[in-house]
């Protein structure tokens, strides 16, 4: 007997056919001898309902009333799953984050996960139940809702899993893996049989949604090995886990981020002091920023350039403004069209020459390049944003990723590969 936690993300619940298929993957763990606990995202897009119906009421809605509206959408999934669950004859019981006992941090619409007070569950588990449990939330020592960040039921899933001590985490999607790039934009992406949990973490932070950069970053302090596969077929996944056995790529995927926007801060004085300055405005004001380039001085002044999430910008403008006010910088400019790109392979610490090729890639096919970051394992660059798709595909051939089909799928016969192989795809 295993216990198995299980997630299942928002399509993968997105009608009541998907809601009964997910139910009896349930009964079918349980009835093999196992426990079993999934973690249920919200139906379909229902977050981003919740959202629009709490932006219609004020374009700037309190982080804690969201956070009480945006809970519910998992409340719904947990208690239809668990109802599905019973209509196959198996006794299950839903969970809120408070009944689950998922104690955050008190930061609303980013909370992080403190602590797993596992009791209640383990209990229902030893009462034979299949434990159904709203991802996403948890609750303060106050007794707040909160929530973890788009994508969080993710990391609900990976640190039940670690604090329930899971033999197996699943997360199930409506892909079959994790893939070395998004594969609704590059149609020739492959899946990937494992990745280390290093790659994973900077795929995910460099903006591939497939899992949440917190849930790896959990799986990864608590040794959570995780299976990410599809919720529509039985097709082995991706498993995430340490590096040791695994080969290492020298670009094992590339991720994307089209939700950033570039700053460019004009004739900035050229003295000590004043990169903190601004910095430490926006950073006062709690806004995240991600790459920053400053340009050579010339006569006494320069331009600093930095990125930042396109949905932190209205926050922005007043403290740039401010800035420009006290600081007597001249102006700034903003570019919301721009894409990030960035290769990641743990293979890249020993192998010199992948930021050569990528920008001879991305010069070949007429992609000018407007900002770079590297980390040891990542190279991003920020390019036109009109530029995504051409620069993706030409970066994934490049690099040697691009899928074989023919031998991926396996399930075809001979005479189908024949075939296919023929009409040269
Ligand atoms: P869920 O609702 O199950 O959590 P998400 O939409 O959050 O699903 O994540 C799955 C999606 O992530 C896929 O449909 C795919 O478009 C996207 N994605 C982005 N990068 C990758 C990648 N490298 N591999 C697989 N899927 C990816
Ligand atoms: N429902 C939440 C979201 O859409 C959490 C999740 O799906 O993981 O972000
Ligand atoms: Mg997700």
């Amino acid at each position: 007997m295993s216990l198995i936690v299980t997630k299942f993300g928002g399509t993968s619940l997105a009608t009541p056919e998907r809601v009964l298929g997910v139910a009896q993957r349930l009964v079918d763990y349980h009835q093999a001898g196992h426990q079993v606990v999934a973690v249920v995202s919200a139906m379909g897009k229902s977050t981003d309902d919740l959202l629009r119906l709490a932006n219609s009421v004020n374009p700037n809605p309190p982080a804690r009333e969201l956070d009480q509206l945006m809970a519910t959408g998992e409340m719904v999934s947990m208690s239809i799953v668990a109802m599905a669950v019973e209509a196959l004859g198996v006794q299950a019981v839903s969970m809120t984050g408070r009944q689950a006992g998922i104690v955050t941090t008190e930061v609303f619409n980013k909370a992080k996960i403190a602590e797993i007070q596992a009791d209640r569950i383990l209990s229902e588990l030893a009462s034979g139940h299949i434990v159904i449990v709203a991802g996403f939330q948890g609750i303060t020592r106050t007794g707040d809702i909160t929530t973890l960040g788009r994508g969080g039921s993710d990391t609900t899933a990976v640190a039940l899993a670690a604090g329930v001590g899971a033999d197996v985490c699943e997360i199930y999607t409506d892909v079959d893996g994790v893939y070395t790039c998004d594969p609704r934009m590059v149609p020739a992406a492959r899946k990937l049989d494992a990745i280390s949990y290093e790659e994973m973490l900077e795929l995910a932070a460099a903006g591939a949604g497939v899992l949440q950069m917190r849930s790896v970053e959990f799986a990864r302090n608590y040794g959570v090995v995780i299976h990410c596969r599809s919720a529509f077929n039985d097709n082995p996944g991706t498993l995430v886990k340490e590096a040791s056995a695994m080969e290492q790529a020298i670009v094992s995927g590339i991720a994307f981020d089209k939700s950033e926007s570039k700053v460019t801060i004009r004739d900035v004085p050229d003295r000590v002091g004043i990169a903190a300055e601004v910095f430490g405005a926006i950073a006062a004001a709690n806004i995240n920023i991600d790459m920053i380039v400053q340009n050579i001085s010339e006569g006494g002044s320069t331009d600093i350039s930095f990125t930042v999430p396109a949905g932190e910008l209205a926050r922005l403008r007043p403290v740039l403004d401010s800035a420009i006010a006290n600081l007597g910088i001249r102006e700034y400019l903003v570019d919301e069209s721009i894409a990030k790109i960035s290769v990641v392979g743990a293979g890249m610490r020993s192998n010199p020459g992948v930021a050569a090729r990528m920008f001879k890639t991305l010069a070949d096919n007429n992609v000018n390049i407007g900002m770079i970051s590297t980390s040891a394992i990542r190279i991003s660059v920020v390019i036109d944003g009109a530029q995504i798709e051409t620069a993706l595909a030409a970066l994934h051939t490049a690099f040697g990723l691009d899928s074989d089909n023919l031998f991926e799928e396996t399930q075809l016969s001979g005479e189908e590969l024949a075939a296919k192989a023929a009409k040269g795809r």
